[in-house]
């Protein structure tokens, strides 16, 4: 118990239990009990802020992860990529090869047809 001013009629040193002022009869009790009320369900609410904030800060986190975790991905994907390049030049530079032997061969057969010929005459 505390004595408090009456909220109604200003008066000194009432109650905040007493369930009439003495002088304008206002329910003092009743009042403060209500204040009460008021605050534990403003703190309720607070709390309740604060729970969304720290979700909301958690979910922030964890998109970050994600997006580090992507990242990630992506790099490897490229080291793939770089990788599936790497093996097409190195065919694309063994046709080549084939290629040039081809050619020298041909030479070489072209050159053989000739000198058949040249025998063949
Ligand atoms: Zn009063």
């Amino acid at each position: 118990m505390a004595l408090v001013k009456c909220p109604e009629c200003g008066r000194e040193r009432v109650s905040d239990t007493a369930e009439a002022c003495p002088d304008c009869g206002y329910n003092v009790r009743a009042h403060y009990e209500r204040v009460k009320e008021e605050n534990e369900k403003r703190l309720e609410e607070e709390e309740k802020t604060d729970t969304e904030k720290e979700t909301a800060s958690k979910e922030e986190k964890a998109s970050e992860e994600e997006s580090v975790l992507n990242a990630e991905k992506e790099s490897e994907e490229e080291k793939t990529l770089e990788k599936e390049t790497a093996s097409k030049e190195e065919s694309i530079s063994e046709r080549q090869n084939e290629r040039m032997e081809n050619g020298y061969f041909g030479q070489l057969i072209n050159l053989w047809m000739l000198v058949r010929k040249v025998q063949l005459q």
